[in-house]
């Protein structure tokens, strides 16, 4: 099936007899009665390709069918928002960098971040992120080490919704020394099963996942010779009847609609064909979905960033005070300019890193490998042409600028819009409380200024 087909289809059935909007991401602020004549969008759209563009309009097409008072009850209530995801499942649009032969749509990282950013451009906002992200940057690796029956199993069911997934990387003793992890996964070759000790912390959507990607050891820290070596990959089942498992939600400050855990498990019980490629390679195999995750959440980052500043200028030309537009005010405009070049500054860097990624990602599937094959704590991919270097510089520095653009933004809207920017309806307070969301996760900004100053500048490692 050709990828213009399943695009169409995909912008077909993503229209679901919904117009796209000539605006997509205006339709919501107009509480106390200011205007609603529509704006131009803000994002600057020339240098997308027509796959991108496409992929816009459609996901646009099913996210305008959930306002922002749909955002604002799940957060309120905590309420996962299962009726978003699934509009997105039943579209296809969870699939979108799958493999055509297991029901995905066979496009890249490029479209999936532009489908990552139309969501929380939307208004979905992060919640609306993190109800989607895992099921298409967690099951990367699965797709491209996991077993053909590991696959038939489990991505069709992902794809259609019917199975949501979680990571579980994150450990509460380690943080971000990702390869200090201690949960042990130990093999009992009678019972053909592995049995999982050890806790996992801020893994979203356990609650509802019924599989989780899980990074374990399998073989003690104490007894590898590099940190690197003794960790593998699962994909597991989330069983809450069985004995072992037990999770607990954490109470958190943005993105409430979905949950993040602690995840328990104690002496858990799964069966030997849920490792994922070869015992004790699961940090190469994890490694596949690094960079790619990176450009998901910059995408995530600069749609939030777009909405709040799409909020603010409409409020600064709407708001009359002293006789004037708040935003006649250079102490108002200033800033929002300032902001904007930000964005599209991030804009220019994510996309780039996108294109590297995949550039590199369909080299390698073609089997034109780089010799450099060693790996760094963010590459999974190289071609000869593109130096696996570069698509880790890329895709930090994209998440890294694309995360304090974001919050630049948010953080200028909340206080161009004085008062109301502290109300719930004007949205901008959830946008601010869910964009430090990717300046923190996955990898942190100081981490990703400390891999920058070792990596490029090439400064003594200080960590
Ligand atoms: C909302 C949310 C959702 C998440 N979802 C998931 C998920 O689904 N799955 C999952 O596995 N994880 C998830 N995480 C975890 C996330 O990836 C981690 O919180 C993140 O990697 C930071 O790790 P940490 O919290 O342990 O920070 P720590 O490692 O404790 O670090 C704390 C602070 O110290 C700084 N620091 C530490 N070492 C250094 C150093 N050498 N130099 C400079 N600064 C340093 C860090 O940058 C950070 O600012 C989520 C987190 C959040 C907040």
């Amino acid at each position: 099936m050709s990828r213009t087909y399943r695009l169409c289809r995909a912008l077909r059935a993503g229209g679901g007899g919904v117009p796209v909007p000539a605006s997509p991401f205006l339709r919501a602020p107009t509480p106390r009665g200011f205007s609603t004549s529509a704006r131009r969008p803000l994002m600057e759209l020339t240098g997308f390709s027509e796959e991108q563009l496409t992929v816009r309009d459609a996901v646009s097409a099913v996210c305008a069918r959930f306002p922002s008072t749909y955002w604002q009850e799940c957060d309120q209530n905590e309420r996962d928002p299962k009726e978003f995801h699934a509009a997105l499942a039943k579209d296809g649009w969870l699939g979108i960098a799958l493999p055509e032969e297991l029901g995905g749509a066979g496009l890249g990282i490029s479209e999936a971040t532009m489908m990552m950013q139309t969501i929380t451009q939307s208004g979905a906002g992060m919640a609306g992120a993190q109800a989607i992200h895992a099921n298409v940057y967690a099951t990367q690796p699965l797709a491209r080490f996991g077993t053909r029956s590991q696959l038939e199993e489990t991505i069709p069911k992902i794809i259609t919704g019917q199975w949501r997934t979680c990571f579980g990387v994150t450990e509460p003793n380690t943080g971000l020394e990702t390869l200090k992890l201690r949960t042990l996964a130990t093999k009992h070759p009678a019972r053909d099963t592995y049995s999982i000790s050890g806790q996992k912390i801020w893994i979203t959507c356990a609650q509802i996942a019924a599989k989780m990607i899980l990074l374990a050891r399998t073989t003690p820290l104490e007894e590898v010779r590099k940190p690197t070596q003794g960790l593998s990959l699962f994909c597991i089942d989330l069983d809450r009847e069985q004995p072992g498992l037990d999770m607990r939600k954490i109470k958190k400050m943005g993105a409430r609609a979905v949950d993040a855990n602690e995840v328990f498990f104690d002496k858990y019980e799964v069966p030997a064909n849920t490792l994922i490629g070869q015992e004790n390679d699961g940090f190469r195999i994890i490694l596949h979905g690094m960079n790619a995750e990176r450009c998901l959440l910059a995408g995530e980052a600069l749609g939030l960033g777009y909405a709040a500043l799409e909020r603010a200028a409409q409020y600064a030309n709407d708001r009359v005070v002293f006789g004037r537009p708040i935003g006649q005010n250079q102490a108002i405009a200033h800033p929002l300019a300032d902001a904007y070049m930000r964005l599209e500054a991030a804009k220019l860097a994510t996309y780039h890193a996108a294109r590297l990624y995949d550039s590199a990602a369909s080299a390698s599937n073609t089997g034109e490998e780089s010799s450099n094959t060693a790996k760094s704590n963010s590459g999974g991919s190289s071609s000869s042409s593109i130096p696996l270097h570069s698509v880790g510089v890329a895709c930090n520095s994209a998440k890294y600028l694309a995360a304090e653009a974001a919050f630049t933004a948010c953080e200028r809207a909340v206080l161009s819009h004085g008062g109301m920017g502290y109300a719930m309806e004007y949205d901008v307070e959830r946008y601010l409380r869910e964009c430090l969301v990717p300046r923190i996760a996955p990898v942190s900004r100081e981490m990703v200024l400390n891999y920058v100053s070792e990596k490029v500048l090439q400064l003594p490692r200080s960590y």
